[in-house]
């Protein structure tokens, strides 16, 4: 008998069809005589609905409290159907609230992070023999108010549960049956892992595959929390995210991050001296703007320019910030570029390769690509090129790096 956690996607609850669909899964479950604890999302296009209604009345990228209380319905009402779709199939279920089961996040609403959680409320139903049904990507912190997890939340809702409870398996289920070489729905050839590192799916993660939300896999990390992502909708051994390392194996590339979300700002002709990127991202920052990557040219004329990427959603305000700030330099202009996107390879392979970057680059010049800014660390080599170029683009590098050649041994379990 294992104790398993389930986390089911939007699209999986996305109708009362599919919502059915997911109760046989988890009573199958149940029914081999494994204690399961299941988190769901809201049914498909839901938080966006009501994101979008938030945005409508605050008039800008909703935010705050009252945001949280709203977002947080969606989840609340998948609980309750699936709850009911097990006990119609004799399951006993009880279905729970993040406040019900004390998911103790800190207070920033829209992007909480997960403190800590009643484990033993949790367990003691389980030992009832309940499937206990959580809602994803909600919490509440330590005055009592409803808070989020932001975008992708349920992922790590479902792995800090499963580190909570020690769980045998973290199981993702999602519209995709498994981690892939890159986004299948950009790259037709994109070829399913049948396992990725830990640190591989950290960096993919964080570098805008969707299919996990970062802190989820943070929190695997952090409690060793087995993770395996799969498909709702057909058998398969899905993807295993590892621990171990294994260099004789390790591809030189393991898959294609891309990010849509970013967006670039240039400031020209600012005086070339000491404290110039101080000078002009400590504003920035006290703004709570997040900075990505950053370059600065070398100078000419006792001036040079610097550029940055921001959020695409801080865009304009970045820019206004960095008009201000050259009005007290007193020189320099302001320009940049919200069509943009950021294109990385990610593997473990690379820390003993050399020419994978020659290559990425060259691969990219092939295509006519300009390149506008690079960044490296050990396991990625990540550039910023025009938004229009990025299908292109994945497609030439998945390509040249052949990232739809079997390679390994698939793994059966
Ligand atoms: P869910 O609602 O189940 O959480 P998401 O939409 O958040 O599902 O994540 C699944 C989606 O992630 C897939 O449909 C796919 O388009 C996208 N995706 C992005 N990168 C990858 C990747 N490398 N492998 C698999 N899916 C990916
Ligand atoms: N419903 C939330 C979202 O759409 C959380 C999640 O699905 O993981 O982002
Ligand atoms: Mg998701």
């Amino acid at each position: 008998m294992a104790l398993i956690v389930q986390k089911y996607g939007g699209t999986s609850v996305g109708s009362i069809g599919h919502i059915e669909h997911v109760a046989e899964k988890v009573a199958t479950t149940r029914n081999q005589g494994h204690k399961v604890v299941v988190v769901v999302s809201a049914m498909s296009g839901e938080t966006n609905r009501l994101m979008g209604m938030a945005n409508e009345i605050q008039g800008q990228i909703a935010h705050g409290r009252e945001l949280d209380v709203l977002l947080s319905t969606g989840e609340q009402v998948t609980i309750a159907l699936l709850a009911m779709a097990l006990q119609r199939r004799e399951c006993a279920a009880v279905s729970s609230t993040g406040a019900q089961l004390d998911i103790r996040t800190d207070n920033k609403f829209n992007k909480a992070r997960i403190k800590s959680i009643d484990a033993v409320r949790l367990k003691r139903s389980l030992d009832a023999g309940y499937v206990v049904v959580v809602a994803g990507f909600q919490g509440i912190d330590s005055e009592g108010n409803i808070t989020t997890l932001g975008r992708g939340g349920s992922d790590t809702t479902a792995v800090a549960l499963a580190a909570a409870v020690k769980a045998d398996e973290c199981q993702i289920y999602t519209d995709v049956d498994g981690v892939y070489t890159t986004d299948p729905r950009v790259e037709p050839n994109a070829r399913r892992l049948a396992r990725i590192t830990f640190e591989e799916m950290l960096e993919m993660a964080s570098l805008g595959s969707k299919v996990l939300q970062i802190r989820a896999v943070e929190f695997a990390g952090k409690y060793d929390v087995p993770i395996r992502v799969l498909s709702t909708f057909a058998e398969g051994p899905g993807t295993l995210i590892t621990f171990e390392e294994d260099s004789m194996e390790d591809p030189l590339v393991s898959g294609i991050a891309f990010n849509r979300d970013e967006a670039q700002l240039t400031v020209k002709g600012v005086p070339d001296q000491p404290g110039v990127a101080a000078h002009i991202l400590g504003p920035i920052a006290d703004e709570n703007i997040e900075v990505d990557m950053i370059v600065q040219n070398v100078g000419s004329d006792g001036t040079t320019d610097f550029t940055f990427t921001v959020h695409r959603n801080d865009y304009t305000k970045g820019m206004k910030v960095i008009d201000n700030t050259l009005k007290n330099i007193g020189g320099g202009q302001v320009g940049g570029d919200p069509n943009i996107v950021k294109l990385s390879l990610v593997g473990v392979g690379m820390r003993s390769h050399a020419g994978i970057a020659s290559r990425m680059f060259t691969a990219l010049a092939q295509e006519k690509i300009n390149i506008r800014m690079i960044s490296t660390s050990e396991i990625k080599i990540s550039v910023v090129i025009e938004e229009k170029y990025l299908e292109l683009g994945v497609r030439v590098l998945h390509e040249a790096f052949e990232l739809d050649q079997e390679i390994g041994v698939e793994d059966t379990q």
